[in-house]
């Protein structure tokens, strides 16, 4: 006796049609729940800097935020020292975006805030030993002329960029951007990488919150804008929103304070060596 499956050959069609949708969205489900193993600061340690000075001993409140040049000199000789190598963000989203891991032993150092410094950083510190820096940068703290403002002009991003820095957005005002109204923080999204995008020469895809403030909101308002990487203060414990579907939006940086010696940052270095 035939079965309905033999009389009817589209039963069978339709059957092997359930059947394949099943096993695709089985597949669907099995991939969604795997943890999500490239995630930007997993692939590559990304350090955060602010200032490299020599005054932090005398401004506590500044104490996390400045390195001294001997400790950020010894900082870079002991990467390659151990065979480490800068890239940029641009660098990791063409790997990412070519389905390419980034080359072992890549690390990204970021300078926040476009002090005039950055320009002594880039050609005393980096250049000398090959290594490229990004640099974060809000754009209403820039200048159109050199000023002595303390941050950086147009002029001189132009300089960072053009010795082979690279320059990312950190906003216009530097604002906490979870606490602003839906206008502005578009306002603070676009505006700044349009007017950033003038100058570098290079289309501007990431951002870093200022504070590190973040939350779903403005996760999803650095997206909306067209941004493929929100970057985070430090290493702050980011579970209350889910990783595995912000992660290229919460990416974690570390932290090198005043009185952190080369110890601390080659332990810094292994921790992430071991995510
Ligand atoms: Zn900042």
């Amino acid at each position: 006796m035939k079965t309905a499956a033999q009389k009817q050959p589209w039963f069978g069609f339709y059957a092997s049609a359930a059947l394949f949708a099943f096993a695709l969205s089985a597949l669907l489900v099995a991939t969604n729940a795997a943890p999500r193993k490239n995630h930007p600061d997993m692939l590559v340690p990304i350090v955060m800097y602010h200032h490299v000075g020599d005054w932090g001993k005398a401004n506590s409140d500044w104490a996390p935020y400045v390195v001294k040049p001997q400790e950020f000199q010894r900082q870079l000789d002991w990467l390659l020292a151990n065979q480490f190598h800068t890239i940029t963000f641009q660098e990791l989203l063409a790997y990412e975006s070519s389905n390419m891991r980034p080359p072992a032993h890549s690390v990204i150092l970021t300078f926040d805030d476009g002090w005039a410094e950055d320009v002594d950083i880039a050609k005393n510190f980096l250049a000398p030993r090959g290594m490229r820096g990004v640099f974060f940068v809000y754009t209403g703290a820039v200048a159109q002329q050199d000023n002595g403002s303390g941050y950086v002009s147009w002029n001189q991003v132009r300089q960072l960029e053009e010795a082979g820095q690279e320059v990312q957005s950190h906003t216009v005002s530097h604002s906490p951007l979870d606490t602003l109204a839906p206008s502005r923080l578009q306002f603070e999204m676009i505006n700044s990488r349009d007017e950033m995008q003038a100058h570098v020469g290079h289309p501007v895809e990431v951002l870093a919150y200022p504070f590190g403030h973040h939350d779903a909101r403005v996760i999803q308002a650095t997206r909306d804008a067209g941004y493929k990487l929100g970057i985070a203060a430090d290493d702050e414990p980011v579970a209350v929103l889910p990783r595995e579907e912000w992660g290229n939006f919460q990416v974690r940086r570390f932290k090198v304070g005043y009185g952190d010696g080369i110890d601390v940052f080659a332990a810094r270095m292994a921790e992430h060596a071991q995510k």
